[in-house]
């Protein structure tokens, strides 16, 4: 799960993190008003920024600075209700729903600071570079050599002298370090506390320096979290700051019904249970010069409506010209699948060929539902393993075109 930028600085802020001000708005009189309110808070500057799941805005024209309450009203109208296309969202955009007018500051210099996992060493690793602002896998592939690991120990966490020698390496010097080490010490624990996939600030910025603040001061003026969907319900309150209004209806729809859903280009329909029958199906699929329409793993323990709603969704993608059901019955039961045919047959129709491969518990009274429901479902062959499975869908997919 993603977490807009205005949401993510008010959790850093919130765990001590320094982040400016800032007030979300949802059209452009708002944005206008939240201008003026950070105005007399004292502000003389402040960054209208679009509110959207991706990365890249300033150089999409998602990120405006402006000087007065009447500039803060055209940024957020020129943004709002459009779409804004990064190098992150794919060529149809995201639509602008929301801004974050925030206080602006002036920057010495940029730098990134995140903490990941780190898959092939199962651990978390802080990754900070000098190089800031820009994509990090830019600097990555351009010079790798400016971009600094500090792995974390998962019980212990961040330590004091890590961090230390992070902010070194980073080049800050004499009141940065000890705000830059404060800063990453509590991403550290945001981190772990929040069980997220990726806390990133890019940019972290040192501000000029100042009466008051001879070496400037270090501010997170982005915010980027991600969670792990698998612990978020231990985070309900996290859950429900999800934004799904850039998530496909049927996505929604399906994690409603605990189906893990995910819609593809092709056009064959697959409905299997586990991630990995799920992966090897879409292969074969491949392999038999056919393209998968989705990824979709009902799972074990999914209900007979679960499964009759999977295939709702399934069908409701108009570019499916064939279904194909495997299933490799462990804890799920097959019977269970052949009933959820039966049910789509008459509540949802079959308009298209679909091919059923089913095997293991309870497979014999499964084959006997799908025996008898033959005559009604004209449309559905069965097929004896997955190979024959595949080769029927795809020729049967070729011969309706
Ligand atoms: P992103 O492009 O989606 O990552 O959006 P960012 O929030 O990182 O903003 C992009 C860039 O806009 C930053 O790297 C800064 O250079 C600039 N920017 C953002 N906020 C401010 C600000 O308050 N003052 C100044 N001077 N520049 C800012
Ligand atoms: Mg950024």
């Amino acid at each position: 799960m993603k977490l807009h930028e205005y949401q993510a600085r008010q959790i850093l802020a919130d765990a001590g993190v320094p982040v400016p001000g800032g007030i979300a708005a949802d059209n452009a009189a708002q944005a206008k008003a939240a201008y003026e309110k950070l105005a007399a808070d004292g502000a003389t500057l402040a960054v209208v920024k679009a509110q959207v799941h991706a990365g890249g805005r300033g150089k999409a024209g998602g990120v405006k600075l402006v000087r007065s309450a009447d500039e803060a009203f055209a940024a957020a109208d020129g943004m709002m209700g459009k779409p804004l296309v990064t190098h992150q969202t794919g060529p149809e955009g995201v639509q602008v729903n929301k801004v974050l007018v925030a206080a602006g500051v002036d920057i010495a210099k940029e730098y990134y600071l995140s903490i990941t996992l780190d898959r092939a060493t199962s651990r978390p690793v802080m990754i900070a570079s000098s190089e800031g602002g820009v994509e990090i896998e830019k600097v990555a592939e351009e010079n790798p050599d400016a971009i600094i690991r500090q792995h974390i120990h998962p019980i212990a966490g961040l330590q004091g002298h890590q961090a230390r020698t992070v902010a070194f390496k980073l080049g800050f010097t004499g009141k940065q370090i000890g705000q830059a080490v404060k800063i990453m010490m509590k991403l550290a624990d945001l981190f772990t506390k929040l069980d997220a996939d990726m806390v990133e600030i890019n940019p972290l910025i040192v501000t000029p320096p100042d009466a008051d603040n001879p070496d400037g001061k270090v501010l997170a003026i982005d915010a980027k979290v991600t969670f792990d969907d698998n612990a978020l319900f231990r985070h309900k309150d996290l859950e429900a700051m999800n934004d799904t209004s850039e998530t496909p209806a049927a996505e929604i729809k399906a994690h409603e019904f605990g189906l893990s859903y995910i819609k593809l280009d092709g056009n064959i329909g697959c409905l299997v249970n586990g991630a990995g029958l799920a992966m090897s199906t879409m292969d074969i699929i491949k392999l038999h010069g056919g393209e998968p329409a989705n990824f979709l793993d009902v799972g074990g323990s999914a209900s007979e409506e679960a499964v009759t709603e999977a295939f709702r969704i399934i069908l409701s993608d108009s570019n499916v010209k064939g279904v194909l059901v495997n299933i490799f019955g462990g804890i799920m039961q097959c019977d269970k699948i052949a009933r959820a045919i039966v049910a789509a047959a008459s509540n949802v129709g079959f308009e298209v060929p679909l091919v059923v491969r089913l095997e293991g518990t309870n497979v014999e009274p499964a084959r006997e539902i799908i025996d008898a429901a033959k005559a009604d479902i004209p449309v559905m062959q069965v097929a004896d393993d997955l190979t024959d499975a595949a080769k029927k869908i795809t020729d049967a997919v070729t011969a309706a075109a």
